[in-house]
């Protein structure tokens, strides 16, 4: 993994446990002002401000198997058509779920 690309993870994995109420060490939030956010709003949040505002990396993806991040230039892979789930990580794309669905589009394929 390149250093950028692991940078760019590693921010976004303390965004993430940040905004489900675990501060960076060296922070001292009160505790009526720490967000707590489930897993999926936590990523939600973070899926928006890479999407709409740039203001972190939109290449990590979090896998919609297992619920890890991942960086989406390094590995994982994004099946984007039918219903979810659409990003697995490394891991998830060895699973039932991806060969699933992988099968599906070769099944659309096979029909085009
Ligand atoms: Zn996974």
């Amino acid at each position: 993994m390149s250093d950028d690309n692991d940078n760019d993870l590693a921010r976004t994995n303390v965004l993430f446990d940040f905004l489900q109420g675990n501060a960076p060490k060296g922070y001292v939030i009160p505790p009526a002002e720490m967000p707590a956010l489930t897993p999926d709003q936590a990523w939600t949040v973070i899926w928006y401000l890479g999407n709409l505002y740039w203001q972190v990396t939109d290449c990590v993806e979090r896998c919609e198997v297992c619920g890890d991040l991942y960086h989406s230039e390094e590995g994982g892979d994004c099946l984007d058509y039918g219903d979810a789930p659409y990003h697995f990580c490394d891991t998830c794309m060895m699973g039932d779920e991806y060969a699933d669905k992988a099968n599906q589009q070769e099944a659309t394929d096979d029909h085009a």
